[in-house]
């Protein structure tokens, strides 16, 4: 018997498992896909962002601000990059000032610290990259860049260190009501646990349904992005928007934590929990809308291209609460929901609290996770000091990104273990440059199938049928 199954590994199923882990409790965290962090969480803006948008009183108000406060503190016991860039709102005309100004006050009304309003000046001072028709901007210190998957690799990583379970390709097909709480079934298994946390992303409202409770709708959207190669000096170091219009917040350009540029995200409403293919149409608005801003911005640097899904709520807030004793929801979580993930998970070990979880902390808990190799960013002395204890870091698999065998191993056999080629991608980086896995590719099947004792043809590129290999080519066999 579990006292809680929480149900979706993104970022925010991800901070409530390691919020709860500090606490004597037996926690199992269920997840449809063969990874961690694979719905929205793994194709987002990554922005953490300081929390002048939300309406002052919302949920996504407080939480995101609040969040933000918490934010450096987590990615430091986690070890997970995190840069405090600020952000930019353009504004271009006299109707933008309008906004720029509602946007400052409703800030200030949820308690972000720091906002100014720039003129032309300091704006080009900031960011001499810019347009020259940007006449003025909203400037938020705090907002703040992390990459959300490393996040959420991390904390469930801490969790698991911690003592809580992860099920990979469990479904959730199923919810029984029980005597002590709830059978949470899938195809093959079924878990007993007292209280059930639905932070199933676009699903939210099936898992909701299946408890009886048809009050809300999630309905996805989505959005696409440009991902620029990394660049030694990139050409905007801020987060920059355009002042919302009633069209929407717009595109926008930002760095990442690993040193590219991103330019996105389009915005388009479907029914379909699972399309994400990226189309030519949204690549020609991203690139049209971002150079009205920065005009030289190098799209022909582009090595990739995703699209990720919010899953947007009918109730317009985030939905955090508890339909019935022990289940409670976690749904409706879009932008800025990364953000807020941190005080999520505060806030819903408070809901736990109020309906008596009997919350006793661990003597044991150990916040903090060592974080993940970064060979090709160590010092000559220390690069020779890995290599000496593991010979593996002598080897460099991705030449791209310079990542070593050391480091895929690592990615394999550390909490939660890269499964497929795609999590060895996003533990690792590599993958990822000029080549997207053209050459390393092969290398990270045998390496995977060698370590999971697996052979080469179940090797996947992010699980179930994503298969690599359909067999061996004509003479190889001896
Ligand atoms: C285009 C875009 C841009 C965004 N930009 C930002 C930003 O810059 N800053 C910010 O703060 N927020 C941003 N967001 C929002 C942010 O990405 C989300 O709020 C956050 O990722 C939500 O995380 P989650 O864990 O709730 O959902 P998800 O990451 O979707 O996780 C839900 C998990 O549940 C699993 N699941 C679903 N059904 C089942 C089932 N039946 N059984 C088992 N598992 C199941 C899924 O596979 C998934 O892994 C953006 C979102 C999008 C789409």
């Amino acid at each position: 018997m579990y006292d809680v199954v929480i149900i979706g590994a993104g970022v925010v199923g991800g901070l409530i498992a390691r919020a709860l882990s500090a606490f004597e409790l037996r926690i199992c965290i269920v997840e449809k896909e063969n990874d961690v962090a694979m719905g929205t969480t793994k194709a987002n803006s990554a922005i953490v962002h300081a929390g002048f948008d939300a309406p002052p009183g919302s949920l996504k108000a407080k939480l995101n601000v609040r969040g933000s406060e918490l934010m450096p503190q987590i990615a430091r016991e986690l070890g997970v990059k995190y840069k405090r860039n600020g952000s930019l709102v353009l504004g271009f005309c006299e109707e933008d000032r309008a906004t720029i100004r509602t946007l400052y006050e409703r800030g200030c009304q949820n308690g972000v610290k720091g906002l100014r309003i720039l003129d032309q000046e300091e704006v080009r001072a900031l960011e001499p990259a810019l347009s020259k028709e940007v006449l003025f901007a909203l400037y938020a210190p705090t907002g703040a860049i992390i990459c959300p998957y490393e996040l959420t690799i991390a904390a469930i990583g801490n969790a698991m260190d911690n003592g809580t379970e992860l099920l990979r390709n469990f479904e959730v097909t199923d919810i029984r009501e029980s005597a002590d709480g709830f059978e949470v079934c899938s195809r093959e298994q079924v878990l007993q646990t007292r209280n059930i946390i639905n932070a199933a992303g676009v699903y939210a409202d099936r898992i909701a349904a299946m408890v009886g409770d048809t009050s809300f709708h999630i309905h996805p959207r989505r959005g696409e992005y440009l991902l620029l190669d990394r660049e030694k000096k990139l050409l905007v170091q801020h987060t920059i928007f355009r002042t919302p219009t009633k069209m929407g917040k717009g595109i926008l350009v930002t760095p990442t934590v690993d040193g590219n540029l991103l330019a996105g995200p389009t915005s388009v409403d479907q029914e379909d929990k699972e399309m994400a293919a990226t189309t030519a149409g949204g690549f020609a608005q991203i690139q049209k809308q971002a150079r009205e801003y920065v005009p030289d911005i190098p799209f022909g640097e582009t090595i990739t291209s995703f699209c990720g899904l919010r899953a947007v709520g009918s109730t317009g807030d985030f939905i955090i609460r508890s339909p019935k004793r022990g289940f409670f929801h976690v749904a409706g979580i879009e932008s800025p929901g990364l953000s807020a993930s941190p005080a999520i998970a505060e806030y819903v070990v408070e809901l736990l609290k109020q309906q008596g979880a009997g919350l006793q902390r661990k003597q044991n808990y150990q916040p903090y996770r060592e974080p993940d190799h970064a060979f090709c960013e160590a010092s000559v002395e220390e690069k020779n000091e890995w290599i000496r204890k593991e010979p593996a870091y002598g080897k460099i698999v991705c030449r791209c990104e310079h990542i070593t065998e050391g480091e895929i191993l690592h990615a394999i056999h550390t909490n939660p273990g890269a499964r497929d080629l795609d999590g060895v991608k996003r533990r690792t980086r590599a993958q990822m440059g000029r080549c997207q896995g053209g050459f390393c590719g092969p290398q990270i099947v045998e390496l995977l199938a060698r370590e999971l004792g697996i052979s080469y043809e179940q090797v996947t590129k992010s699980g179930k049928a994503s298969y690599i290999n359909v067999g061996k080519t004509k003479g190889v066999e001896a």
